[in-house]
């Protein structure tokens, strides 16, 4: 249930479609979420293992959504991860200081992306057990 399954949230398609095959290519699973209010649901239903949140959403900003992720005790403790193309001066601490376990800018570097997702997953891992 829910096991190496990665919850991106991206409403562009050609982000989400680059983060589909990356992620998939490492062996973890994808589901998707396009709005903030979907990706509140999928992390309820199916605890995923981390989100990749974009911060520029159709219903809400990532950050909200990220506040919402926290104070709902059945996703508050899943890692979020910012993805978001406002790479200006201080935007990392901005992010950080909201909440964000880290925080990746666009266009994004395949190889960042995959050390920050498998920094995160492993320390959930390291929690729940290796096979989770
Ligand atoms: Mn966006």
């Amino acid at each position: 249930m829910g096991h190496d399954q990665i919850l991106v949230v991206e409403d562009n398609a050609r982000n989400m479609a680059l983060l589909r095959d990356v992620l998939g290519a490492s062996g973890y699973r994808t589901l998707e979420a396009s709005t903030g209010r979907q990706a509140l649901e999928l992390a309820s239903e199916h605890a995923p293992v981390l989100v990749l949140m974009d911060i520029r959403l159709p219903d809400m900003d990532g950050t909200e959504a990220l506040r919402l992720l926290r104070a709902d005790g059945r996703t508050a403790s899943i890692p979020v991860l910012a993805v978001t193309a406002d790479a200006m001066a201080g935007d990392r601490e901005r992010f950080l200081e909201a909440g964000f376990d880290a925080y990746l800018a666009k266009p994004i570097d395949l190889d960042e992306l995959l050390a920050a997702v498998r920094l995160h997953h492993s320390r959930v891992s390291t929690v729940l057990g290796p096979n989770s």
